[in-house]
């Protein structure tokens, strides 16, 4: 199986050893997610955005390029540019400020033919609830229609809810947004601590279920170094989590586990594998800096 990935990739500025300098990078969560499939060698994947024109860009395209994600797919904006983060260190925090209103990102669903173009080459379709947060209510709507004939044709789509209040103009245009994307799903990836936050959820089950009741067929609920629960064409289970004692950074940690699942259903391997294969790669990811970590897929 093809997988394509839709989203936003940043810039991203981190803190160099030496005091002052910055490092230039790249991530965003779907784009993470794809980097981490790619790394794995034998699951095609593509990544679907937006770019600009200027030399940013071009160099953003070139590093998913060198990753092995194909970006054939991806549409450029004439004088559009990325969104950019900055990350501060104070007293071993970080914090993170952004600059993505002008990201060329926001118009990926600006062209519907673009991306029924973009899905056509996937048998399975990720995004995340910051892809959707990024977009203007008619961008978002086109995208939910393309998912939604994308799977009238057989392909498959996967969201992670990743719930981020502060890209959204409130939180019920975020609960509504994501549930009305939870709608065009086969497979959600949620985490329960935010979804508990913003839906009130009263237990992980609860989660599981309002995505079932959605449409998703398959449903993962992350946990932090909590144990992983899923459903899967009604019966449910759980997989252990071993807890890592020596977290450095757990930036990426849901994106990374996200490619251990998507990779378990492209090559049509059992879920319970999947979610092992996630988790072992999530620990790798929370005992590295950043979000992109030169994990050991052999050990994953
Ligand atoms: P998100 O980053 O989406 O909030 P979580 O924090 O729930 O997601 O973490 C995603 C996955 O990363 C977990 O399901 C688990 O497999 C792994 N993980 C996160 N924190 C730890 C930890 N302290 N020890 C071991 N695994 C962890």
């Amino acid at each position: 199986m093809r997988v394509l990935a839709i989203g936003e990739c940043m810039a991203e500025l981190a803190p160099a050893p030496s005091d002052g300098d910055y490092r230039l990078g790249f991530a965003g969560d779907t784009f993470n997610t794809a980097w981490y499939l790619a790394r794995m060698g034998d699951v095609p994947t593509a990544y679907f955005t937006a770019l600009g024109t200027d030399a940013l860009s071009t160099r953003m395209r070139a590093f998913m390029a060198d990753s092995g994600i194909d970006v054939s797919a991806i549409r450029t904006i004439e004088g559009g540019t990325v969104g950019l983060y900055l990350i501060s260190l104070q007293n071993g925090e970080r914090s993170f400020s952004y600059w993505r209103g002008q990201s060329a990102a926001r118009a990926l669903a600006d062209d519907a033919t673009a991306l029924a173009d973009a899905m056509s080459g996937a048998d399975l379709i990720y995004l995340s609830g910051i892809t959707l947060a990024i977009l203007d209510p008619a961008a978002r709507e086109r995208l939910l229609v393309a998912l939604a004939n994308a799977r009238a044709d057989g392909r498959k789509v996967a969201f992670d809810p990743n719930l981020r209040p502060r890209l959204w103009p409130d939180t019920a245009t975020m609960t509504d947004a994501i549930m009305a994307a939870a709608g065009v799903c086969d497979i959600a990836l949620p985490s329960f601590e935010d979804e508990a936050s913003f839906f009130g959820d009263v237990d992980i089950d609860a989660t599981a279920d309002r995505y079932a009741a959605a449409g998703a067929t398959t449903v993962v609920v992350k946990n932090g170094d909590g144990a992983v629960r899923y459903m899967i064409g009604g019966h449910r289970g759980t997989v252990p989590v071993e807890p890592v004692t020596s977290v450095v950074d757990t930036t990426a940690a849901g994106d990374s586990f996200n490619a251990g699942i998507l990779a378990s259903i492209a090559q049509d391997r059992p879920l319970t594998d999947g979610i092992a294969q996630a988790c072992r790669l999530a620990a790798q990811v929370v005992q590295g800096r950043g979000a992109l970590v030169p994990v050991d897929i052999a050990r994953s």
